[in-house]
């Protein structure tokens, strides 16, 4: 089996989080065999990339879920790194209504420039799908204060489905949307007894991971409130009351999917965590 491994390059979300760096707002970098693929590049996706020595030269896809700076300002300087300086007609952009083309509250995030340089745009909109390589990724509903919002999931040959919520409400089919994923992110940008308008919070968390029930959910693009909560006790809470084993991430934080599911901390010193999921 081929694994699937998730490095966590930043896990900090909303403008404060963003502005002060209290944590990185880098997004996710995903890698399957040879296959690579960079899930929202906020501020620092660049940077924490090559500082990871995940060359951003070998991406072959780029996934914006939406047109918030927390989660595209990098875009472009990835669309120029995948595209070998913008030598080689290459690589996967797939993206939100709202960052191709704009929409009535946003410009697009992504310069025609920029769209013109890769070999394949995608639309992505509630339902729709597209592949690269072996990866099959669907577009799942959000609602957040950016309509064209969408989650994803992530279809892996023989270790399963990932989901990632996105910035989103909860509603009504939520769980239904991510049923039968083995991981499950979630953007739980505030804690217990705190929500925000068009975002989760822990309690809102408590019941996603209740009725998807998947092999291990992440905690990860946390606010200022989150943070000061703390995600690791947020975690340990909904893992006592879901019995959903729950990791809080941590930048530079390493999850590899296999026969099981490992979680590496960012330090050498960090004992690995080990799932049987
Ligand atoms: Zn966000
Ligand atoms: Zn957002």
């Amino acid at each position: 089996m081929e694994p699937f491994k998730l490095h966590m390059l930043g896990t900090g979300g909303g403008r404060f989080t963003m502005i002060t760096q209290q944590r990185r707002t880098a997004g996710i970098r995903m890698v399957h065999g040879g296959t690579d693929i960079h899930l929202d590049p906020g501020p620092g996706a660049l940077v924490y990339s090559n500082w990871a020595r995940l060359s951003p030269q070998k991406l072959d896809a780029l996934v914006v879920t939406h047109c918030h700076p927390d989660h595209y300002t990098d875009a472009e300087v990835l669309v120029e790194a995948m595209t070998h300086g913008t030598q080689d007609k290459r690589g996967v952009l797939a993206a939100s209504r709202s960052v191709l083309q704009g929409s009535d509250n946003f410009d697009s995030s992504v310069s025609r420039y920029h769209q013109n340089l890769v070999k394949e745009v995608h639309v992505l909109g509630s339902g729709s799908a597209f592949e690269v390589d072996d990866l099959r990724f669907q577009a799942m509903e959000a609602r957040h204060s950016d309509a064209d919002t969408v989650g994803l999931r992530v279809g892996v040959p023989e270790v399963g489905s990932i989901g990632y919520t996105s910035d989103t409400a909860p509603y009504n089919g939520l769980g239904e949307a991510y049923r039968g994923c083995r991981l499950l992110i979630l953007c739980v940008l505030r804690p217990r007894g705190k929500p925000l308008k068009y975002h989760l919070c822990t309690d809102d968390v408590l019941r996603i991971l209740e009725e998807v029930k998947p092999g291990c959910g992440v905690l990860t693009h946390f606010g200022m409130s989150m943070l000061n909560a703390g995600p690791e006790e947020e975690a340990a809470y909904l893992e006592s009351e879901t019995g959903v084993p729950t990791v809080s991430a941590r930048d530079g934080m390493q999850i590899i999917l296999g026969e099981g599911i490992e979680v590496r901390g960012s330090q050498k010193k960090d004992e690995p965590r080990l799932i049987e999921a």
